[in-house]
C-alpha cells in the first residue's frame, strides 16, 4: 500500500491524479492511500475530496480557506494547516511514500525541496520548480538518494524511451509541442488575441497558466529547461518538434539514428499513473490509442518569429544561472496580467525578456535564497513595468 501526499490536489492534474488512485484501488494490484491533500483556496472542493480519501492532514495556502475548511468539517477532525510553512509540511510527511507536486507556479520550490529533504520521492507536475530552482532540486534529490518522477508528459515519455538504453548514447531528445490554438498564425495576427481565444486548447484540458503558456509556446521552453535538468544533457541535445496531435509525446534518438517514441491518446492520467507505479504498467482510465481514427500524424520546426517565447526561454537556458528563474517569474507575472486583460498577447514574451536582460548575476542559481530573490526581481520588474504604462 503507497500512501501518497498530492500538492494541488483541486487542479487538472490533483483532480486526475484521484481518478488514477481510484482505479488503482479499484484494480487493487496497486492500492494507494492519500496521507495529506492540499491546495491553494478552492474550499468545497478540497472537502469533497477529503470526505472521499480521508487523508490524515489538509493544506490550505489560503489562510482564511484553511479556517473555514476546518469549520466546515469539524466531524471529520483533519488537522488543518496553512501558508508556505503548510505547504512544505505536507510535502515531507512523515507517512507519506511518494509525494505528487502539481501546485502551478515557483510557489512549488519550498514542498519540492521540503520533500527531497525527508527522502520522499518526487513525482513532479510542476515544472516551474526545476525551471527555477533545477541545480538545487537535482542536488537534493542526488544528495538524498530519492528519485525525481516526471509527469508532464514529454518528459514522461522521453524518460520511457530511455528505458533500458544508456543515456551516453543519447544523440537528442525530441520534445513535441501541439503548438497550441494558435499553430500557423503570424505574429501580426496574434497581435489582437484575447484570453478567451487563448484558453482554448485544441488537445489538452488544463489549468488556465498552463494553456496559456502553451499559447506562447512558453510552455516549450519551460519543458526544454525542464528536460536539461530532468535527463541531465546540455540544451543543444534538446530539439523542439511540433506535432499537432500530440500523439507522440516525445522521442530521443540514439548514437546509432535509431529513434525511440512513446505514444498514446493525449490524457495526461496515463504519465500520472507511470509516475507512481514506476516500474510497473498497470491497466489505466486513460482510453486506448486508436491509430485507424488518428490516421497521420505530422510534425513540423517551430516557427520562432511568431512565438518568441520559446527562444527567449531557451537563450535563458544557455546563460545559465539565474535568467531561467527571471524569465520563470515574469512569465508568471505577465500571464496573470493578460488573464486580467491588462496587457495584449504579445506583451508576454517582451515581459520576460525584459526581465531575464535585467537579471545580472548569472551564477547563484545553487542557493536558495538568491533563486528567490532573483524571482521576486522579476515580478517586481513586470509590475513596474505595467504600472508606469
Ligand atoms: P491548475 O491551475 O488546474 O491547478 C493548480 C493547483 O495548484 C490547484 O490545486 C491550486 O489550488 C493549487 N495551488 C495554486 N497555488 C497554490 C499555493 N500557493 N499553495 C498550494 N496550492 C496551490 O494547474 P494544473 O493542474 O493545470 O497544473 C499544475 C502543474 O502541472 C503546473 O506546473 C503545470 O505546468 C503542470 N502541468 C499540467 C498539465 C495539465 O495537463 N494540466 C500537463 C503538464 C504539466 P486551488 O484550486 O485551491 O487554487
Ligand atoms: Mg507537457
Amino acid at each position: 500500500m503507497k500512501a501518497l501526499s498530492l500538492l494541488g490536489s483541486t487542479g487538472s492534474i490533483g483532480a486526475q491524479t484521484l481518478d488514477v488512485v481510484r482505479g488503482l484501488n479499484a484494480a487493487g494490484a496497486e492500492p494507494c492511500t492519500v496521507a495529506v491533500l492540499a491546495a491553494h483556496s478552492n474550499v468545497p472542493l478540497l472537502e469533497r475530496q477529503a470526505r472521499e480519501f480521508r487523508p490524515q492532514a489538509v493544506t490550505l495556502f489560503d489562510p482564511a480557506a484553511a479556517k473555514d475548511f476546518k469549520d466546515r468539517t469539524r466531524d471529520l477532525s483533519i488537522p488543518v494547516f496553512s501558508g508556505i510553512e503548510g505547504l512544505c509540511r505536507a510535502a515531507a510527511w512523515e507517512t507519506a511514500d511518494v509525494v505528487l507536486n502539481a501546485v502551478v507556479g515557483m510557489v512549488g520550490l519550498r514542498p519540492t525541496l521540503a520533500a527531497l529533504g525527508a527522502k520522499k520521492p518526487v513525482a513532479l507536475a510542476n515544472k516551474e520548480t526545476l525551471v527555477a530552482g533545477g541545480e538545487l532540486v537535482t542536488r537534493a534529490a542526488r544528495e538524498n538518494h530519492v528519485p525525481l518522477l516526471p509527469v508532464d508528459s514529454e518528459h514522461s515519455a522521453i524518460f520511457q524511451c530511455l528505458r533500458g538504453n544508456e543515456c551516453s548514447q543519447v544523440k537528442r531528445l525530441l520534445l513535441t509541442a501541439s503548438g497550441g490554438p494558435f499553430f500557423g498564425k503570424t505574429r501580426e495576427e496574434l497581435a489582437n488575441v484575447t484570453p478567451e481565444m487563448a484558453l482554448r486548447h485544441p488537445n489538452w484540458s488544463m489549468g488556465a497558466k498552463v494553456t496559456i503558456d502553451s499559447a506562447t509556446m512558453m510552455n516549450k521552453g519551460l519543458e526544454v529547461m525542464e528536460a536539461r535538468w530532468l535527463f541531465d544533457l546540455p540544451v543543444e541535445k534538446i530539439q523542439v518538434v511540433v506535432h499537432r496531435e500530440s500523439i507522440v509525446h516525445s522521442m530521443v534518438e540514439y548514437a546509432d539514428n535509431g529513434v525511440i517514441a512513446q505514444l498514446g491518446a493525449p490524457d495526461m492520467r496515463l504519465p500520472i499513473q507511470y509516475a507512481l507505479t514506476y516500474p510497473n504498467r498497470l491497466p489505466c482510465p486513460a482510453p486506448e490509442l486508436d491509430l485507424f481514427q488518428v490516421g497521420s500524424l505530422s510534425f513540423f520546426p517551430p516557427d520562432t518569429e511568431a512565438f518568441p517565447c520559446l527562444s527567449i526561454a531557451v537563450e535563458a537556458l544557455r546563460r545559465g544561472g539565474l535568467a531561467p528563474a527571471a524569465v520563470n517569474a515574469a512569465n508568471e507575472q505577465a500571464v496573470a496580467a493578460f488573464l486580467q486583460g491588462r496587457i495584449g498577447f504579445l506583451e508576454i514574451p517582451e515581459l520576460a525578456a525584459g526581465a531575464a536582460a535585467r537579471q545580472p548575476d548569472c551564477s547563484g542559481a545553487d542557493s536558495l535564497d538568491a533563486v528567490l530573490e532573483a524571482d521576486r526581481a522579476a515580478r517586481q520588474y513586470v509590475e513596474t513595468q505595467l504600472n508606469g504604462r
